[in-house]
């Protein structure tokens, strides 16, 4: 391994960074981890801190997680890949599969199809949903609905449904026949509305009101996170999922829940789904799947999806990856599983969650430039900075930059997405590291 100065120079300048400018990483490098613990990263110079991040919404159990570290070098040792397409398999996907079943059974959804990761989860689910109305007969079910704030991954199709200019604008053109439904985020709408529930209906009637402009005939799927995450964390009223399911059943849509944040215990439920009470055709996990150990997915598929392709000879899946059921990624899958549900990791989820938006609703009480604060539902609270309350102007980016660098230096790693500090810590976090990073915010808003 090259020294620590050797590290520092070369930092942001010949590795292009996701979600910025290759300038900026080099105006500002980048944060160098080299190590962790428990829920804590340590960075190059020895700086340690609770990671309010939880790496990137996916390192649930925390960096110290040894059943998982374990199952992937034993999975190494005895079979480090084999594919899954046609005419091979791997055991440890067949388990894993198995377990999955199990595990969303609730959900409604008891097939699997493995994927990279969660643009990969997302994209298979696009396809797939376009392919289940063709094996049915309807060729021109293509269109995709999604929410504005969504967000579904990079490939072309996620970005396409993706409902936040940030991540679409420098690729256009997108596909075309994806539509967005207004979201429901109380704090900023196009009705105004305060109320949640009025907003939930609002928003529903939108979504009405864009399947009869479209004609229902002419739409694939909707997609759609539970709690819109990457977006800013917007909980939505609990009677909206449920509107939805029953708008998309009744025109012959497909409903895909994006629940590569929210499956696996994010919420405080075990899956999105299940927390709103609603049964999708498809959902697509990623992430926490493995713990953010091994890059790796599953859409999990249900119901009338089932039935059409299984029932069908001609139902040829010309779809799929290299590391589509990839044996470490599974292993690593089965051990995440096990110890997900063996510490009951939801439960910590939604007590800690409780916490932590408490704590972050007590902050606003004491400083204004807190516009809004989002979340309990799990650990997945969002804090919207705005430089003036009366007319919710957003922050600016340099003093966003300085709250989460004086969080970072009184020992939490926060993440700032534009007027945002997004809270996504690991599952397993503690009272007191909860109150390490409300604390650490707390010192950062009082110091500007
Ligand atoms: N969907 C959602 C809801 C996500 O939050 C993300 C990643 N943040 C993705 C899809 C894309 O996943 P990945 O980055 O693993 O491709």
């Amino acid at each position: 391994m090259k020294d620590s100065n050797f590290l520092k120079e070369h930092n942001g300048r010949l590795m292009w960074h996701p979600m910025t400018s290759p300038q900026d990483s080099i105006d500002q490098p980048p944060k160098i981890i080299t190590g962790s613990e428990g829920v804590c990263i340590i960075d190059i110079d020895g700086h340690k801190a609770v990671d309010g991040v939880g790496g990137l919404w996916n390192v649930n159990l925390g960096y110290s997680c040894q059943p998982v570290k374990d199952a992937i070098s034993a999975q190494l040792e005895q079979l480090p890949y084999y594919s899954t397409f046609r005419g091979t398999s791997n055991d440890a996907a067949i388990e894993l599969s198995y377990e999955l079943s199990q595990f969303f059974a609730p959900d409604g959804l008891s097939r699997a199809f493995f994927t990279s990761g969660g643009s990969d989860s997302v994209e298979t689910a696009l396809r797939l949903a376009r392919q289940y109305h063709k094996l049915r007969g309807e060729a021109g079910r293509t269109k995709f609905l999604s929410l504005k704030k969504g967000y579904h991954g990079t490939h072309i199709g996620g970005a396409s449904v993706n409902g936040n200019a940030n991540f679409r604008t420098a690729y256009e053109p997108l596909l075309p026949g994806c539509f967005h439904i207004p979201a429901p985020y109380t704090y900023r709408n196009p009705f105004n509305e305060t109320d949640p529930e009025r907003l939930a209906q609002l928003c529903v009637q939108a979504l009405e009101d864009e399947i009869a402009f479209q004609g229902a005939n002419t739409i694939a799927a909707m997609i759609m996170e539970p709690i819109l995450g990457a977006g800013g964390v917007i909980p939505p009223h609990k009677s909206f999922a449920p509107m939805v399911q029953e708008i998309c059943n009744r025109h012959g849509i497909l409903l895909i829940t994006d629940e590569v944040i929210t499956a696996y215990g994010r919420t405080g439920a075990w899956s999105g789904a299940r927390l709103w009470g609603i049964q999708p055709d498809m959902m697509a996990t990623a992430k926490a799947i493995t713990n953010g150990y091994f890059p790796f997915g599953a859409v999990m598929i249900g119901g009338r999806m089932i039935e059409t392709f299984e029932d069908n000879p001609n139902a040829r899946i010309g779809h799929g990856y290299t590391y589509s059921g990839h044996p470490v990624g599974a292993a690593a899958a089965l051990a995440c599983l096990k110890e997900t549900q063996r510490l009951n990791v939801p439960e910590n989820a939604a007590a800690r969650g409780t916490q932590m938006f408490t704590g972050c609703q007590a902050l606003k009480e004491k400083y204004d430039i807190i516009g809004d604060v989002r979340g309990g539902h799990g650990l997945m609270t969002a804090i919207e900075m705005v430089s003036d309350r009366a007319t919710k102007t957003p922050i600016d980016p340099v003093t966003a930059a300085k709250v989460q660098e004086t969080a970072y230096q009184n020992g939490a790693m926060v993440r700032v997405s534009g007027p945002n500090i997004i809270l996504s810590p690991p599952l397993v976090l503690t009272e007191a590291d909860t109150s390490t990073i409300v604390s650490a915010l707390d010192t950062a808003f009082s110091a500007l």
